[in-house]
């Protein structure tokens, strides 16, 4: 027979000491603490696999829990030597649930179970307080009306509120016996109109009335929604947990509270918390008094004037911090703490693992590993990847005021003040001399890459989490909020209406990418920096990974900012984003707009210089580390001309007419331009493209090596490949300006060409393309959109629903779809290295930055991935802690 209840306390131990997945985070830990010989109340946890079993069996409880049950409660007597039930002296318990992590929509505890009309006066008679006895039953009746019966709370406060007015008094503190007498009068009198029974007298009703309400919240609904948000298996379920009460609300040597073994905001190794005299359970965070705090320290830092625990109650502090160094020395963690002194004895009820914020989580993670309580490998495997975020941009300074006007999406972290400026072109204008701009646009597109480059922050009226804003933003590192749907923007008259305010062109705006919240004026930001514990816990996550981290970069400033972030090279320069430089953009647009290859040719001429110290600039900064170009890809029309003013620009460079670069622009419409003449299929109809840029990336590489000493490793990408022919003659068009270049400057320089994987036949026909091509750089973001047949820029309308359904586990554009295109990868790889033992295996797009993507490529085995600058740390340490399992 399945054992389901789990004795704790009182010396004794039924075994699944720490056992989360049985009993549950609170009853393993309270479990565990008895064991060590902590001051817990006695109690027993019914296990997790109860819950499956009632479910399993409609709704029904085993006969032999009914003994089990009796036989824990028998124990909790025999420990504390009261009875439950026992008019003359009762034992009281708490009901409390608890799954394997903690988690909201799940029952509340119910508190003091057990009281009733005959053993509260046993309560009073024993304790010789008869104001605790009936302050602990209305107490129990106001809990378990919530939460086992689901009465309307609001009729309960109104009559506490009743009560405290009639007597001319704030606190519930200052009502008495009678008052409180009084008032469990007036509380069954709500229960009984309320549910149309009286209040359940007997106690063992009340026992499994609590029990099966935790049960029942299992399947309640705010729960099921938690846990399809948090990925958490509905057939984990939840554990009870019961326990002998103990009072905090026994008079002024008795108290309530909470604490950390750590500061859980800063990390410093302080003891945090807060706690009340006189008072139960949840007083301290419930926000009915106001609480003290727990050391001299923290009340002096807050000058705050009711005394702290260590000066009102040195004794019970001292045992308390003894328990704190205790427990954390046990747990190798900062722990969460929930203890109650009951007239003058301290008595633990809870610790957890607590929860922190990305800067207390490095530096607890580094302390730690300095004190020697974990090992630097375990700092690198505590801290959560993604959380690093946090710190990775400039954040508002939370001492500032906010005057908040609306709240978009939280699209890409940051914060930016700035003037607000309605297009891109005046964005750079304003940037380049010198002001903090913010780019407000109903919505972005390529076009606008060069305005959203130079503004500190982003702001879109429409567009989701995927949108265009906020995908670019968040590659750039710039804090983005899209879709404030209350804007109501002008960008000719340069003006933005909200909730009745304007904000005129030049005006300060202020976003908040991390909350969505825009406001008027400037607020003050703090900036990141990679010092201190960030660059310790760095440090020791570079001892213990294999892949290399490059980054997606392709402007002097990220460049700059990625290598400050470690970054060991670069993963993908994508060319064209320099194409759409004001001051070429004309010469760019003579180049599609040409007729014939000589047309092409001319307006070659003018971008190869240009494009030649674009690379020039790269290869400095890197300074020898290797550098994957990848030659044009975008589907031409981006680049098109809208405007006349932009034709007739055009047309005087070209020396043609404007209508000629009409009808040339009308004949280059596609349908569906993601799948049309694009990639390496620009290099195929049109060499000469593909000839410059290989040319200015040699003619520059040569130019840094003079220079500097410094010889770059360009690492030419050819994109879109499906076919080793396609990569065979761009190949060829490649080594034929190397040889050109290396002939006419007399040196020569060590370059690798390769392509992008991403689409389906690449990866299939890897084993033959490895042939022509030195290394792969898997191009997720089209892999996935080609695998699945899903393109990024509409997915938005489905995407939320299809997460919702199931149907994909995580947006696939976030995190990598492991199962499907995953294996594509996998198969690639193994293909690929069939063929070429050395071939240089990477990945870039999106994917490269995300914990969980990152981790699929260390077991694949790739060489490095490489993600936006300003996720290069956040990479480091994923792919450092995916060493770590994978060693495992
Ligand atoms: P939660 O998961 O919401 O923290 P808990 O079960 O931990 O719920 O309980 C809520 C409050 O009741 C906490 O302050 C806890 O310390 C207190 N509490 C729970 N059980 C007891 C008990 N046996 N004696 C005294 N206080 C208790
Ligand atoms: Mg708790
Ligand atoms: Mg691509």
């Amino acid at each position: 027979m399945t054992q389901y209840v789990y004795r704790f306390g009182g010396g004794v131990s039924d075994g699944g000491n720490g056992n989360k997945n049985l009993l549950g985070g609170k009853g393993a830990n309270l479990a565990e603490m008895a064991s060590i010989g902590l001051p817990v109340p006695p109690g027993f946890t019914i296990s997790t696999e109860m819950c499956t079993a009632y479910y399993d069996q409609g709704g029904q409880f085993p006969d032999s829990l009914r003994t089990e049950v009796a036989n824990g409660i028998a124990h909790i007597e025999g420990v504390t030597g009261k009875t439950f039930g026992n008019p003359a002296d009762p034992l009281l318990v708490s009901v409390r649930s608890g799954a394997r992590i903690s988690m909201p929509g799940m029952m509340d505890t119910v508190l003091n179970l057990g009281l009733n009309d005959q053993t509260v006066e046993g309560l009073a008679a024993v304790s010789g307080d008869e104001r605790f006895a009936w302050d602990s039953y209305r107490r129990f009746i106001q809990m378990y009306s919530d939460v086992v019966l689901e009465l309307d709370h609001g009729a309960f406060e109104e009559a506490l509120e009743i009560a405290k007015e009639d007597k001319g008094v704030h606190l519930d503190t200052d009502l008495d016996a009678a008052d409180w007498k009084a008032l469990v009068a007036r509380y069954k009198k709500i229960v009984e109109r309320e549910w149309n029974k009286p209040f359940p007298q007997d106690v063992h009703d009340q026992l499994w009335g609590a029990i099966g309400a935790v049960f029942g919240s299992w399947q309640a609904d705010r729960a099921k929604v938690y846990r399809r948000l948090n990925d958490i298996p509905h057939t984990w379920g939840t554990a009870v947990n019961v326990q002998a009460m103990v009072f905090g609300n026994m008079g002024d040597t008795s108290a309530t509270g909470v604490a950390f073994t750590r500061d859980p905001s800063k990390g410093d190794r302080a003891y945090y918390g807060e706690f009340l005299i006189n008072a139960q359970g949840e007083d301290v965070v419930a926000g009915i008094r106001t609480p003290q705090y727990l050391t001299k320290a923290a009340r002096d830092a807050a000058g705050a004037k009711a005394a702290s625990m260590e000066e009102a109650m040195p004794e019970v502090y001292g045992e308390l911090a003894r328990v704190f160094d205790l427990l954390e020395n046990h747990y190798r963690d900062m722990q969460d703490i929930e203890f109650t002194v009951q007239q003058g004895k301290l008595w633990m009820l809870q610790t957890r693992s607590g929860k922190r914020t990305a800067k207390a989580a490095l530096k607890i993670a580094v302390d730690m590993a300095n004190e020697g309580l974990i090992t630097e490998e375990e700092a690198v495997a505590r801290v959560d990847p993604a959380a690093l975020d946090q710190l990775l941009h400039p954040t508002l300074d939370p001492k500032a005021a906010r005057d908040v006007l609306t709240k978009g999406l939280p699209a890409s972290p940051g914060a930016a003040s700035g003037i607000a400026v309605f297009d891109s072109d005046t964005a750079e204008k304003k940037a380049e001399a010198g002001e903090a701009v913010i780019l407000i646009r109903v919505e972005t597109s390529p076009e606008d890459i060069h305005g959203m480059h130079a503004a500190k922050g982003i702001l879109t009226a429409r567009g989701g989490m995927t949108s265009h804003a906020a995908v670019v933003a968040r590659g750039m590192g710039r804090p983005c909020v899209s879709g404030a749907g209350a804007l109501s923007i002008d960008a000719k008259a340069g003006v933005m209406k909200v909730a009745g305010r304007e904000i005129r062109a030049g005006d300060i705006v202020t976003i908040d990418g991390a909350t969505g919240e825009v406001m008027a004026g400037k607020v003050d930001t703090v900036q990141p920096e990679l010092a201190g514990d960030f660059a310790t816990l760095m440090g020791w996550a570079d001892k213990v990974r294999r892949l290399k981290v490059r980054t997606n970069a392709e402007t002097p400033l990220d460049c700059r900012t990625a290598r400050e972030f470690g970054a060991e090279g670069i993963g993908l320069c994508r060319t064209e984003h320099m194409f759409f430089d004001a001051a070429r953009i004309t010469a760019v647009r003579q180049m599609i707009l040409a007729e014939d290859v000589g047309g092409r040719k001319a307006a070659l001429e003018k971008l190869l210089p240009e494009q030649r110290s674009d690379f020039a600039e790269i290869f400095e900064i890197m300074a020898g580390l290797p550098c994957t170009i990848r030659l044009l890809d975008p589907p031409l029309h981006e680049f098109l001309p809208h405007e006349e003013a932009e034709f007739a620009e055009v047309a005087t460079a070209a020396g043609t007419t404007v209508e000629v670069l009409r009808r040339r622009a009308a004949e280059l419409h596609e349908f569906n331009p993601m799948l049309g003449h694009r990639g390496c299929r620009l290099g195929v109809t049109y060499p000469e493209i593909y000839e410059m840029q290989a040319r200015a990336i040699f003619e520059a590489a040569v130019e840094v090596a003079e220079k500097s000493g410094a010889a770059p490793i360009p690492e030419i990408m050819i994109p879109l490949v499906g076919t080793k022919r396609e990569l065979e003659l761009m190949k060829a068009v490649v080594d034929q300006a190397a040889k050109d270049v290396f002939a006419e400057k007399g040196r020569e320089i060590e370059y690798l060409v390769g392509t992008m994987i991403e689409l389906p036949r690449a990866a299939l026909k890897a084993g033959e393309i490895a042939e022509a091509g030195a290394f792969f750089s898997f191009g997720t973001n089209d892999l996935t959109q080609t695998t699945l047949g899903v393109s990024r820029d509409d997915a938005a309308r489905f995407l939320t629903t299809y997460v919702e359904k199931g149907i994909y586990a995580k947006d696939p554009f976030v995190s990598l779809d492991v199962e499907g295109v995953g294996e594509l990868i996998a198969l690639a790889a193994e293909r690929g290295r069939k063929t070429r033992p050395d071939i240089k295996l990477g990945i870039c797009g999106e994917h490269g930055g995300d914990p969980a993507s990152i981790a699929f490529c260390e077991t694949t085995g790739l060489d490095y991935v490489s993600a936006s600058p300003y996720r290069v740390p956040i990479a480091r340490l994923a792919a450092a802690q995916a060493a770590l399992k994978a060693r495992k």
